[in-house]
């Protein structure tokens, strides 16, 4: 039996709870799914909403506009390997398979730097949800690591958010491969339209969904006007490492 979802806090506690992932060619599964009723490879709709990641509390120096435009991004990028389509709204309903819910707490940013919960149960309420640090005392922002005259602690919201999404769809971390679901930040992105899954993520969430069978339909409520994830990141301790 594993744990209970809450457990999964971050990134430190999934090293300790390991032990109950399964294991794969590289990728590691957590064993929690949003369930999937006609089976592998057909289509599930998965919600999302926002909690407080835009009532202007959120250390950051990116608009809401541009925090939206993020978040679709990041949902696209794992609806365009696998079968989800993602629909964006306005608080958690329950005719939904699921809801994520993105917004931020505060905790120790050298402890994590985002978390998310495991799917485990679609009654359990942080099933799937997603909190970035908020700590506003700590000395960096939330924004696009978009490199020379950035604030060296801007860190990049699009490249958390793919990360922990993938937590919240069910996959855990990735220790061996080059992956977005490494533990560790890569710096890869800069911010909106920069972001891509590497091999090793693809594979793991067409483990657990299987592939996507037809093009993701453009009149998802979540590509409408854009295009369309427990655990933590411990890339601020990196991140602090490079000064
Ligand atoms: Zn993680």
């Amino acid at each position: 039996m594993l744990p209970t979802p809450r457990f999964f806090f971050n990134c430190l506690l999934c090293y300790v709870f390991l032990a109950g992932c399964q294991l794969s060619s590289s990728y590691t599964l957590s064993g929690y799914k949003w369930p999937q009723p006609d089976g592998l490879g057909t289509e599930i709709e998965v919600s999302y909403s926002f909690s407080n990641l835009l009532d202007g509390g959120f250390n950051t120096v990116l608009p809401n506009s541009e925090l939206k435009e993020i978040v679709v991004e990041a949902f696209g990028l794992w609806s365009g390997v696998a079968p989800l389509a993602f629909v964006e709204v306005d608080s958690p309903v329950s005719h939904h398979y699921s809801n994520i819910e993105i917004g931020y707490r505060t905790f120790d940013p050298l402890y994590a730097s985002a978390i998310a919960f495991y799917p485990a149960s679609i009654d359990d309420a942080l099933s799937g949800d997603i909190f970035f640090a908020n700590n506003i005392n700590d000395p960096y922002v939330w924004g696009k690591n978009t490199g020379v005259g950035d604030d060296p602690f801007e860190l990049d919201v699009l490249e958390v958010l793919v990360h922990e999404i993938g937590h919240s769809l069910g996959l855990g971390h990735e220790f061996e491969a080059d992956a977005i679901m490494n533990p560790t930040i890569g710096n890869r992105f800069s911010g909106s339209d920069t972001g891509y899954l590497l091999q090793d993520d693809i594979a793991g969430i067409q483990a657990i969904y299987g592939k996507r069978r037809s093009p993701q339909a453009v009149s998802d409520a979540s590509l409408r006007g854009f295009a369309p994830v427990v655990l933590g990141l411990l890339f601020v301790v990196r991140r602090l490492a490079r000064r």
